[in-house]
């Protein structure tokens, strides 16, 4: 029997799947540690009443002869679209409805896309980043090239001249730095995307937490639209990690890929429920809106609270604000997944080691903010008085 031998490149588990394995095994052996988990960015605080109140209506809806639905339209609800339309006019973006497609989340969109290369397509990650663009890609049997971040570079390298690549996977604000672009910069960006005649994908999943004065869509830029394809997700942005649902934009000024991922999905995907997309809908109302601002701020606030306990420590923090991980450094001597150890089994708190993102993570750390307050306060404590 054949298989796929990308497999064997992967190495272990996937990120997550490893940290849970080790927080289960933890449990078992120390059953009174109340153990605190910064490690995955999943959301802890509940949705929008409005976004609720909207999908126990669509749930009703179902119920009835005159008003149930079945298979949604492969690129989604007009209604949701609509709401994506207005959402891009307000930063300044004119899209059209061709140019949008409802996902069930970004990762599964980040993942297929590249189904639209040729199978051994140069791919540029700018690294440390999120694992799954490394992972679809070594399976899909593409190349990797890497920008390396660093401390001194402030982790933001810049793209390698002498390379050619024809993806590029661009993340602001960044998971895992906490980073975020300027104009300026995504500028250099598209304009390198351009000179190299490479299609950027531009993950905006944590778009919501980009500070005013930064731009939080790739759109933003004079070369955004002729160079990129953004995947976007109502996850961070509304609390939808376990209700699933996330948009894909590709202009189609971009040649033959809007038509190419419109036959992807017509071929693989049978569409987001009428439920969740009535959910995503009511995201954009105000109290929706408003509740998702809230949020944001509360996680935000969230990372300012372990950024001053690491302070404390004497730990180096990228002191950006604009996403909800803090990335710090380990002690001298640490590797991260030793100092990921010490943190579990002195502090009982679930962190993620840097070297998951890739090498240039090494010796750093992060930790996510997506918790309760009084998780963040006591994670704060429990980190000041281990050193
Ligand atoms: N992109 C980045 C950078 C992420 O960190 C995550 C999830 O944590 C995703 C995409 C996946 O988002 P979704 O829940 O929409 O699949």
């Amino acid at each position: 029997m054949k298989q796929n031998l990308n497999f064997t490149a992967l190495g272990g588990n996937y990120l997550f799947s490893g940290i849970a394995e080790k927080i289960k095994s933890f449990k078992k052996n120390n059953p009174e540690i109340n153990l605190i988990d910064l490690s995955i960015g999943d959301i802890k605080l509940p949705l929008s009443g409005a976004v609720t109140s909207a999908m126990a209506r669509a749930a009703l809806e179902l119920s009835e002869k005159e008003t149930f639905r079945g298979y949604p339209p492969t690129r989604g609800y007009g209604f949701l679209i609509e709401k994506i339309i207005a959402f891009y006019k307000e930063k300044g973006v004119t899209l059209s409805e061709n140019e949008i497609f409802i996902s069930d989340g970004a990762k599964s969109d980040l993942g297929n896309i590249v189904e639209l290369f040729p199978k051994g397509s140069k791919v540029l990650l700018f690294t440390p980043c999120y694992p799954a663009y490394k992972d679809v890609n070594i399976i899909y049997g593409n190349k990797i090239i890497y920008a390396f971040g660093t401390k001194e570079n402030g982790f933001k390298p810049k793209p390698p001249e002498d390379e050619n690549p024809d993806i590029i996977y661009i993340c602001s604000p960044n998971n895992p730095t906490g980073n975020v672009l300027t104009f300026n910069e995504l500028d250099c960006l598209t304009d390198y995307a351009k000179r190299k005649g490479a299609v950027i994908i531009f993950d905006s999943a944590y778009g919501g937490f980009a500070p005013k004065g930064f731009p939080s869509t790739v759109y933003n830029s004079e070369n955004g639209k002729t160079t990129s394809i953004e995947i976007n997700s109502f996850s961070k942005l509304a609390g939808f990690t376990g209700v699933r649902c996330g948009f894909t934009v590709i202009p189609e000024i971009l040649g033959e890929y809007n038509k190419m991922w419109l036959r992807n999905r017509s071929a693989k995907f049978n569409g987001v429920s009428y439920i969740t997309q009535r959910g995503a809908e009511a995201f954009f109302s105000e109290e929706g809106r408003n509740d998702s601002k809230n949020k944001i701020g509360y996680y935000k606030e969230n990372a300012e609270i372990l950024k001053k306990a690491l302070k404390k420590i004497n730990l180096w923090y990228n002191t950006v604000n604009a996403s909800p991980y803090v990335f710090f450094a380990c002690p001298d001597g640490f590797g991260s997944e030793e100092f990921f150890d010490k943190l579990l089994n002195c502090a009982g708190i679930v962190s993620t080691p840097g070297i998951g993102f890739g090498e240039a993570g090494e010796g750093y750390m992060r930790f996510s903010a997506f918790c309760d307050r009084k998780e963040i306060i006591e994670a704060s404590e429990r980190l000041t008085s281990l050193f």
